[in-house]
């Protein structure tokens, strides 16, 4: 089964990504980890992918499709997978479909997971990420058993760069120009899914398996 999550910046793909990765035992991918753990790791990758996300703008389609078909050629993936935060935009949707095409492949399901922009700006500024292991928080909806230290791994917890209101914006307006049409373009193919990413994130998951199946 390959999914892909569609959604804002916030939306919750990673917290559904993650959920589903566990229930499904697929691998989850996420374009933005991989880069923050170059980053944190001081690859060149790393060095150049922060200059476009400290702005909240994109990193460029080449470097980021060169990362995602490394990935999904592993082993592990053999039996699918769940890919959050990609494809961004239509020339990497139109990359991935090709690559699929060649070893006679295609999505399943692109799960759209809907929220306002309000809501969106509200979560940001509560979300906190585990700077070792990338595990997700939020300060009100999903607040670590210890305050600032990551549940799993005792890593520290930090609000991300990107995560501060000037850049949510910012990710927004990309959101909306860039990755927008990605929903008009899994609709043509069939597999567009549609979920309220407003309820509770338990809610959400449910919506998500009854897709699934
Ligand atoms: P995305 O991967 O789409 O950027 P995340 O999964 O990181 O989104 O979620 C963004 C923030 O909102 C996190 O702090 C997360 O804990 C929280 N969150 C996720 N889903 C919900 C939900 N259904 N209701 C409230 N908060 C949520
Ligand atoms: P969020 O969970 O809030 O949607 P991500 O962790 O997915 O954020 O992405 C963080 C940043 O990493 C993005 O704002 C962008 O700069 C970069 N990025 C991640 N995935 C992609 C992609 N597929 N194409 C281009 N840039 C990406
Ligand atoms: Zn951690």
């Amino acid at each position: 089964m390959k999914i892909i999550m569609l959604g804002a910046p916030g939306a919750g793909k990673g917290t559904q990504a993650e959920m589903i990765s566990e229930k499904y035992n697929l691998p989850h991918i996420s374009t933005g980890d991989i880069f923050r753990a170059n980053i944190k790791n001081g690859t060149e990758l790393g060095k150049e992918a922060k200059q476009y996300m400290d702005k909240g703008l994109l990193v460029p389609d080449e470097l980021t499709v060169k990362i995602l078909l490394d990935r999904v050629s592993k082993d592990d993936c053999k039996n699918g997978y769940v890919l959050d935060g990609f494809p961004r935009t239509i020339p990497q949707a139109e990359v991935l479909d090709k690559e699929l095409e060649k070893l006679g492949e295609s999505i399943d399901f692109a799960i759209d997971v809907d929220v306002p922009d309000e809501n969106i700006v509200r979560r940001m500024g509560g979300r906190r990420a585990c700077v070792t292991c990338g595990a997700t928080y939020h300060v009100e909806h999903v607040p670590p058993k210890k305050e600032g230290i990551c549940d799993v791994c005792g890593g520290e917890l930090i609000l991300r760069d990107d995560d501060k209101p000037e850049t949510v914006q910012n990710r927004l307006n990309v959101y909306h120009t860039q990755t927008q049409p990605l929903i008009d373009f899994y609709t043509a193919k069939g597999v567009l899914k549609e979920v309220d990413g407003t309820v509770d994130m338990k809610e959400v998951f449910e919506s998500i398996v009854s897709i699934l199946g």
